[in-house]
């Protein structure tokens, strides 16, 4: 601490680069503080630090981190804590830029595993951007004075050290995430796709604020789909099962039907007390299906959806720069199904009209030998019987479904109703595959071409940058997961562009393909941690899953 001190009161009137003889570690009374990177100036990336509390110090109890579910939880109480005493101990902007501001990494609604706290046996660490702070080019050695030693040591005395307090809040966040990921495991016990627990708050503030909206109606369970069971800490609850099957949500504009499916989408996440929908849960390999047009296709087989094309051109191995609707969600679910999905979600809202139904007129105008699309109303009960991948369909404008469903919710203001009888009295037949009616296929191995996913800008030099979120600048490529839906937090993006880049680096040759390359990278991070992804010490990277991270690869698209 005094060396810091003694450097601080070095370089004093000289210039912002002398910050860079801060780099290196120092001993604070309870914590030791790194810098990992010291910026070039104040206009650059804020400065990477990080702070290393020694388990005899911290005084968190062993069993707070005793599995991987329970360390992820705790490793996300205390990067909120850390955000928390941030935004109340340190005084942020002073000087040019983004001078004197401290950040770390958090998750929103959900509890996700990054790497922005790290728990280890021997302690835990905090990673920071702090904006060393300046005035132009001149120093602000006071402000650094104070941030370093008087707000910093603030903030780890708040968060991290917690020796002699009250560990209730910290048990009670492990212990309810622990029970979110019993419940998901316990799906597949009862051979249910999801559960949606009674009390449970759907409804969000805004488009924008993913928060829970106060005042919305509470979930309750219609008592038909009504089904009990015990947490290991939380005790019984109850709430609505969907069992496995073809599942419709219908009902009113308005009534919540896209609310409950959005529910749905994030339930294969964990997510904070008190969001409202910690206790709704997907199946792990549930995914979001819908039309994306305009993205790009590569090499994937999607005649069972799409046959042969204008111009005699085959589907059974379509690549394109600019898919329509429904080629685009005919490649979504084929993709999907590529990595093992065993549930698709689907919306209306969000699908192509003539990619979820042809009803019978049209048929009769329209030959089957004029149209190639399979509607996925003539396949999703196969999709079901012969591959074991169950659907949750939202469907407020055709009955055509009602004969393709093993159960039917009516959303009604807000309530879900069990109408599956009644529809079935009303569904009639099952709707006959007048057209192409070759059986579902499914190719699981599809060929990797790691040239393809090269990183490298035209200059030799690596480029894996993220923007707005959602947007990869890949090498000379561009990766566009805007319609990616589940995927939630910039750090999976983030992850995501360096694991194309680990899977070409290691598994090139990968004997099952693409998928089985990424699988293996992913199985990696988990194992070994998200470090891997980088050659020196960052704090800003998430875990994603496998299907956002092969939708990304699925999306490679040459730049313009
Ligand atoms: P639908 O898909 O049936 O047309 P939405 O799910 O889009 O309906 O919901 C319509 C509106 O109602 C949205 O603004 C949504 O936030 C709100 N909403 C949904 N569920 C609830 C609820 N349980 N309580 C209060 N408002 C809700
Ligand atoms: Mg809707």
């Amino acid at each position: 601490m005094q060396q810091l001190k003694d450097c601080l009161d070095r370089i004093a009137g000289k210039g912002y680069k002398a910050y860079k003889q801060l780099a290196g570690s120092y001993r604070f009374s309870t914590f030791r503080l790194t810098f990992d990177h010291v910026q070039g100036d104040p206009y650059a990336l804020p400065s990477r630090i990080s702070i290393w509390v020694e388990a005899a110090q911290h005084g968190l109890a062993v069993e707070l981190s005793s599995n991987p579910v329970r360390q992820t939880a705790l490793e996300d109480f205390l990067a909120r804590a850390v955000d928390r005493s941030i935004r109340q101990h340190v005084r942020g902007q002073r000087g040019t830029g983004h001078s004197g501001e401290v950040r770390i990494a958090t998750s929103g609604q959900q509890v996700l595993r990054r790497n922005a706290v790290l728990i280890e046996r021997s302690g835990i660490e905090a990673r920071l951007l702090l904006a060393l702070p300046a005035d132009g080019r001149s120093l602000r050695v006071e402000d650094a004075r104070q941030m370093l030693f008087e707000e910093l040591p603030r903030v780890v005395d708040e968060a991290l050290l917690y020796q002699g307090q009250d560990l209730s809040p910290l048990f009670r966040h492990v212990e309810q995430v622990e029970d979110q990921d019993w419940l998901r495991g316990w799906l597949s016990e009862v051979q249910a796709v999801a559960f949606v627990a009674d009390h449970s708050l759907l409804p969000r503030r805004s488009g924008v604020d993913d928060r829970p909206l106060a005042g919305g109606v509470a979930f309750s369970a219609p008592d038909s789909l009504r089904c009990r069971t015990t947490l290991p800490h939380g005790g019984e609850i109850s709430g609505m099962l969907i069992p496995r099957g073809v599942t419709l949500i219908v009902g009113g504009g308005f009534h919540g039907k896209s609310t409950l499916l959005q529910a749905l989408e994030y339930g294969v996440y964990n997510h904070r007390p008190a969001d409202g929908r910690e206790l709704v849960v997907t199946t792990a390999g549930a995914v979001k299906i819908r039309a994306e047009d305009h993205r790009a296709i590569h090499q994937v087989d999607i005649s069972p959806f799409i046959g042969t094309l204008p111009g005699n051109r085959s589907t059974t191995c379509f690549s394109t720069e600019n898919a329509s609707g429904s080629t685009s969600q005919a490649a979504n679910i084929i993709e999907a199904l590529e990595c093992g999905a065993d549930c698709l979600l689907i919306d209306e809202d969000t699908s192509a009209t003539n990619f979820m139904i042809r009803d019978r007129r049209m048929q009769q105008l329209v030959s089957s030998e004029q149209e190639p699309i399979t509607p996925l109303l003539h396949r999703v009960r196969e999709l079901y019987e012969r591959e074991g991948v169950s659907s949750i369909i939202v469907t407020g404008g055709s009955g055509d479904y009602l004969a393709v469903a093993d159960r039917v919710i009516l959303m009604d203001n807000y309530r879900p109703y069990d109408v599956s009888d009644k529809a079935a009295a009303l569904a009639g037949e099952p709707p006959s595959l007048s057209a192409s009616g070759s059986a579902l296929h499914v190719v699981h191995k599809r060929s990797f071409d790691p040239g393809r996913f090269d990183a490298r800008r035209d200059d030799g030099k690596l480029r894996i940058d993220v923007r707005e979120g959602r947007l990869i600048d890949y090498g000379r490529h561009r990766i566009d997961l805007s319609r990616v839906e589940q995927l939630v937090d910039q750090g999976q993006t983030e992850a995501i562009g360096r694991l194309l880049e680990y899977s070409i680096r290691c598994y090139a040759d990968h004997p099952d393909g693409l998928v089985g390359a990424l699988r293996q990278a992913l199985a990696d991070v988990e194992k070994q941690g998200l470090d891997i992804l980088f050659p020196w010490k960052v704090g800003h990277l998430v875990l994603p899953r496998l299907y956002e991270l092969v939708a990304a690869a699925n999306r490679l698209r040459a730049e313009v």
